[in-house]
């Protein structure tokens, strides 16, 4: 058990014998708590079927843990000062990959392509909550062959990301999430957890991708609508939408209203993604 890579003494001491500096600007909190490592592989679902992406491995501790329950398992790591570290942590593990390289600048579809060859892949990180939110983006808006998304993010985000209609933390993030996938939070993840410890708390979100998305006649009107009237959200939907970045006068905006049956006197949030579906297929051209 203490041979594991999640044991506190364990980290401290790879950390130490390669001399590596923890870096802020990268994100670098690692995980050095054996449950939480086996609940995120256990309650994200991971099976001996699986093949995975694990995004940022740090010194390898969930890399271990997935390579032990999945079939395969990629790990793309920014930071080359980690690399010596994985091959020398996971050299046991004879089904891991590590490649050195940027998630947010990395080919996507040749990466899938050459790694999976053409195997529908599950995406497991504990990314730094920065990147949180455009990475998710990416990965639902490029529609790769995935079947779902296992990711450590700040408990407010997680909170926003399963939001329905009438509450407080439902927002475009909200529609947009849940345009893609049905979202589940499968953990309550306390600082403590992390070396070093963090300012926040997180949850572990599971996103399972839809096969039947809901229908929207454009997709880039849909979420411009849906940004634009949660960008004001204490205003009614009537005024939130005339914004100039719609370029839409608010009689027009009133029309459509109308013929959707939708109070003009509502906000953003007494909306639903179907409210906002129909609202933006009646909009001219952005
Ligand atoms: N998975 C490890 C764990 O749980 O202990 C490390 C998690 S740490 C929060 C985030 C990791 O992502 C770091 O190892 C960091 O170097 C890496 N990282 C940061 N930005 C990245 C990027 N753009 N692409 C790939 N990896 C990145």
């Amino acid at each position: 058990e203490d041979r594991r890579l999640y044991s506190p003494k364990m980290v401290r001491d790879i950390l130490e014998k390669h001399n590596f500096k923890l870096s802020k600007s990268l994100g670098q909190n690692f995980l050095i708590d054996g449950n939480i490592v086996r609940s995120i592989v256990e309650k994200g679902g991971i099976t001996e079927k699986d093949f995975i992406l694990e995004i940022g491995p740090g010194i390898g501790t969930l890399t271990e843990e997935l390579s032990i329950k999945a079939k395969y398992v990629v790990g793309i790591e920014l930071d080359e000062a980690l690399l010596p570290i994985l091959k020398e942590t996971l050299r046991e593990r004879k089904n891991v990959e590590i490649i050195h390289g940027d998630i947010l600048k990395i080919d996507l579809e040749e990466l899938f392509h050459k790694e999976f060859k053409g195997e529908s892949i599950k995406i497991v990180a504990n990314l730094p909550y920065y990147i949180t939110t455009p990475i998710i983006g990416r990965l639902l808006e490029e529609e790769l062959n995935i079947q779902g998304i296992i990711v450590m993010i700040q408990k407010e985000v997680a909170r926003r990301m399963i939001a329905k209609t009438n509450s407080k933390d439902y927002s475009a993030l909200s529609i947009f999430v849940q345009y893609y996938t049905d979202p589940e939070i499968i953990l309550n993840v306390p600082r403590s957890v992390f070396l070093p410890k963090p300012k926040v708390d997180s949850s572990v979100i599971r996103l399972n991708l839809k096969n039947q998305k809901m229908k929207v006649e454009n997709k880039e009107i849909f979420f411009k609508v849906v940004r634009s009237a949660f960008n004001q959200r204490r205003k009614t939907i009537q005024n939130s939408l005339s914004s100039k970045e719609l370029n839409i006068s608010k009689e027009k905006i009133k029309e459509i209203l109308t013929l959707c049956n939708i109070d003009p006197q509502k906000r953003a949030e007494n909306l639903t993604a179907e409210d906002f579906a129909k609202i933006s297929s009646l909009f001219p051209p952005i």
